[in-house]
């Protein structure tokens, strides 16, 4: 035995293998060690190899799901190695001491899963495979449980934003990439190329060219092939379900980097989790399909106007119809997923039940296309959306008349096909039932026969059918006349069998097994019809899915009283009586009510510096703004009383370092690195919020990066841009930059307590209340004493000596800086160009080397 579990593990390779054994899976040596630990389950020895003892640990079959669903929520993936054969045959085929075989039948890892269970009804579970192609990167990314595939590229630089707005539970790498993102899965080099993904999908999908589903570039293609091999890899060579591949344009979506998404808590909390992110806040779809599509509008909002106008149309459409959209969403609540029921049927482990819910979920579908029948005043995208829902009469007829109401999850005891669908199966069932008749009848006829009223025909799964009597009338039918055979004796009773009987159970046992078969060859079938229609259906999904988002933003937006953002084409962001989502609803539920903010940035007046104390609103007043520029572009209403927002294309935000302490790196070098991004990447058309930036470092050292940061971002990049900080040293800058206003938030000090107003107003802050701050905090009476004096020393020092502010003043304007950086850059661009590559030796080039960066100004 173990040599074949030997040659089954080197076939599962770094996959724990799960090893058929009976009513178990078990699992040995190391993988039974890291089974016990993330199961919590006995880890115990069995047999000894190389002489120690081998660790053994084994969950039952039938409650494997759970497992595995642990398992790979711990980061594991698992083989399943099968029994491919009975013990019996086992012993027909090799002898009485043969082993029964053993394969692997599927691979189950965290982007290839399939089962209800295992999933997240409300979340899309990403596989995505990364092909590096020079410094070009291609994207192939699909979700199994649905069969939606994308095809995308990006640069090398921009790959961990990508990745970050796919957030894939899974993702494969060319074996030996360099800077491969952690966890990810080696997969051999020879699948990653264009020609395979070419030929794979072709294959696939059974056409001779891709050209119909646009225009896939060589890195695109190179991702698809890795990935499709794996597929085919972890299924054993069957398939999951597969959509036609759609190529992403890199243009399209509105670009946000991995530190902007978890600081704006997108579609995660920053602790982890749902609850607490804009998803959250925003979410009232009441489908499973239609808040996973909400957290992909969200994560990857759309950069061109069409596209969102399309979207905030429909929005419009069912805001203005709340009865229309009561009776749709009524509906809509009881879809079944038949997204994830087709991708199950489609990877051969669909259920009667999965046939169920597409009859179900495509009747709905008739049934809402009935409700949104078409109106003149429909939007286009409604308009394109209606036809997919309907058009399945054909297969829902069929289902509906094949199965019964509610077909069962496991399909190997029969019972799901209907009744008056398959006139031998009727008969079939008619035999069984008749035979039943005749064993009760049987039963009575035996009781008065015997005179023994306490007989009883029972059945059980060792002896099939056998009556049964007390023990101490057993004597009776021992040595009486009639027509029993002993069967056994228990303690208290005493077992026989008839010829009867045994006619009877044949024919019960005889029948319900043709009656199995039948309804086997019924359901094969039925998934065939199934699976011919899959494009079909996968659209009507989608469909849905898309009315289901649009229905749940009006939702929002009504209870809300959210406003339908104006886009632009100038670089502006005008809201008025914008309110943080997030943050309003936690108030609400304390009973508190959230201050309306206005922010009016234009290009003449693009960079806001926002002052003022602690706990203010300063945050809040930032990331509010971000939020309501997000959903813009996502195309949902937005909570303010007005908006109007130029397009942007790529969206910053930044936190300063003291906020994010939890971190692992250096958290100063962190906050600097992206800083760096923002000053390397942002552009006219882009927005960037800044919140303290400059705040993990010392005192001069912070002030001087957040002058030189907000002046090169006035000045350079020219942002639209709120800039949040403490030091009212900065407010200095309006003198130089036209474009920069200054703005605080409000605070009051009455009768010595602070007032927090939580409102943006026009001017710089007149002071920080640092001290007043504290105080709310609980901060001891005599510590707040001693800061007091410690603070008037140190103005009165300042007021005397000209002190930090004054400092500032002797700054080199910035325009001279860059004066000076630009000639360095000139400088080193003649030298470069001066150069013959080819003519240089290695040391001429290591003296190249330090002349450059003497030019750079080191
Ligand atoms: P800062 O960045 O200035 O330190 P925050 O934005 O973190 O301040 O806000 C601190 C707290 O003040 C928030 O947690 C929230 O409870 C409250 N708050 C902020 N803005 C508002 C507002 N506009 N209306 C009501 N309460 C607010």
């Amino acid at each position: 035995m173990m040599a074949q579990y030997l040659a089954l593990k080197a076939e599962a390779g770094d996959c724990l293998l799960f090893y058929r054994m009976g009513d178990f899976f078990e699992l040995f040596f190391d993988d039974a060690r890291i089974a016990a630990q993330v199961l919590d389950i006995a880890l115990t020895t069995r047999g000894e190899h190389d002489g120690a003892p081998i660790p053994m640990c084994g969950v039952p079959v039938h409650a494997a799901e759970s497992y595995l669903a642990r398992l790979i929520r711990a980061g594991n993936r698992v083989a399943i190695a099968e029994q491919v054969e009975t013990p019996e045959e086992a012993k027909k085929r090799r002898g009485s001491k043969a082993l029964v075989a053993r394969q692997i039948i599927r691979f189950v890892t965290a982007g290839t899963l399939t089962e209800e269970a295992l999933l997240e009804p409300r979340r899309a579970n990403l596989l995505v495979a990364l092909a590096p192609v020079r410094d070009r990167l291609g994207l192939a990314s699909i979700d199994i449980s649905t069969g939606r595939m994308e095809l995308e590229e990006c640069a090398a630089a921009d790959l961990p934003a990508t990745l970050a707005r796919l957030a894939a539970s899974e993702v494969l790498v060319t074996e030996g990439m360099e800077d491969a993102p952690a966890g990810a899965i080696a997969r051999p080099r020879s699948s990653f190329t264009s020609e395979t993904g070419e030929r794979l999908l072709c294959a696939a999908h059974g056409v001779a060219t891709l050209d119909g589903w646009g225009s896939f570039t060589r890195p695109m293609l190179a991702a698809a092939g890795g990935l499709l091999a794996y597929l085919d890899h972890v299924g054993r060579g069957t398939l999951p379900l597969l959509l036609p591949p759609t190529a992403r344009a890199a243009t399209g979506a509105l670009f946000m980097d991995a530190a902007t998404r978890a600081s704006l808590e997108l579609t995660e909390a920053q602790g982890g989790g749902r609850a607490g992110s804009l998803l959250a806040a925003v979410d009232r779809c009441v489908t499973g399909a239609g808040a996973r599509l909400l957290c992909d509008d969200l994560s990857a909002p759309l950069a061109q106007r069409p596209g969102i106008e399309a979207r905030l149309d429909l929005v419009q459409w069912f805001h203005a119809d709340p009865l229309i959209r009561a009776d749709l969403r009524v509906a809509l609540r009881s879809l079944p997923d038949i997204g994830r029921s087709l991708g199950r049927i489609v990877a051969g482990r669909g259920s009667p039940r999965d046939l169920g819910q597409l009859r179900d979920g495509l009747c709905e579908a008739a049934w809402i296309a009935g409700l949104l029948s078409p109106r003149p005043d429909h939007p286009v995208l409604l308009r394109q959306l209606l036809p997919a829902l309907a058009g399945h009469d054909a297969l829902t007829d069929l289902l509906a008349r094949a199965l019964v109401a509610t077909p069962p999850t496991e399909r190997g005891s029969g019972g799901f096909i209907a009744p008056g669908y398959d006139p031998a199966l009727d008969a079939l069932r008619d035999t069984s039932g008749d035979a039943r008749r005749a064993i009760a009848a049987l039963e009575a006829r035996y009781r008065t026969e015997t005179g023994i009223g306490a007989l009883k025909i029972r059945h059980n799964g060792v002896l099939g059918y056998f009556i049964e009597v007390p023990a101490r009338h057993g004597e009776v039918l021992l040595h009486g006349e009639g027509s029993f055979t002993h069967r056994q004796t228990t303690a208290n009773a005493m077992r026989f069998n008839s010829l009867t009987l045994h006619e009877e159970a044949s024919r019960i046992a005889e029948a319900g097994g043709r009656a199995l078969a039948a309804e086997e060859a019924h359901f094969e079938e039925l998934i065939e019809r199934a699976c011919a229609a899959r494009e079909a259906i996968a659209g009507t999904a989608a469909a849905l899915a898309r009315i289901d988002v649009a229905a749940g933003l009006a939702e929002r937006a009504g209870e809300g009283g959210w406003a339908r953002p104006g886009l632009a084409d100038e670089p502006c962001l005008t809201i008025i009586g914008g309110r943080h989502p997030v943050v309003e609803e936690a108030l609400a539920k304390a009973g508190e009510r959230f201050v309306a903010n206005d922010c009016q940035l234009v290009p003449d007046d693009r960079l806001w510096l926002i002052g003022g104390p602690n706990m203010g609103g300063k945050s809040t007043f930032l990331r509010q703004n971000a939020l309501i520029a997000v959903l813009a572009q996502a195309g949902s209403f937005v909570p303010a009383s007005s908006a109007r927002i130029g397009l942007i294309d790529r969206l910053f935000s930044r936190v300063g370092a003291a906020d994010n302490l939890a971190r692992g790196r250096s958290t100063f070098m962190v906050e600097m690195v992206e800083t760096a991004a923002i000053l390397s990447q942002a552009t006219e058309r882009s927005f960037v919020i800044l919140d303290e930036v400059g705040r993990g470092t010392s005192t001069y050292d912070g002030l001087a990066l957040a002058w030189a940061v907000a002046e090169a971002i006035h000045a350079t990049n020219r942002s639209r841009c709120l800039f949040a900080t403490h030091y009212h040293e900065l407010a200095r800058l309006a003198e130089s930059c036209e474009a920069l206003s200054l703005h605080h938030v409000r605070a009051r000090e009455w009768k010595g307590d602070l007032v927090l107003l939580h409102e943006v107003a026009q001017g710089a802050a007149d002071r920080s209340y640092g001290i007043a701050v504290a105080r709310l905090a609980g901060v001891p009476a005599p510590v707040l004493k001693r800061a007091k004096g410690v603070l008037a020393r140190l103005e009165k020092g300042r007021a005397e000596t000209g002190g930090l502010a004054a400092g500032l003043g002797e700054l080199p304007l910035f325009a001279a800086a860059l004066e000076a950086a630009e000639e360095r850059s000139d400088a080193l661009r003649e030298r470069l160009g001066s150069l013959d590559i080819d003519t240089l030796s290695p040391r001429d080039a290591l003296d190249l080397l330090y002349e450059l960066r003497r030019l750079a100004g080191e």
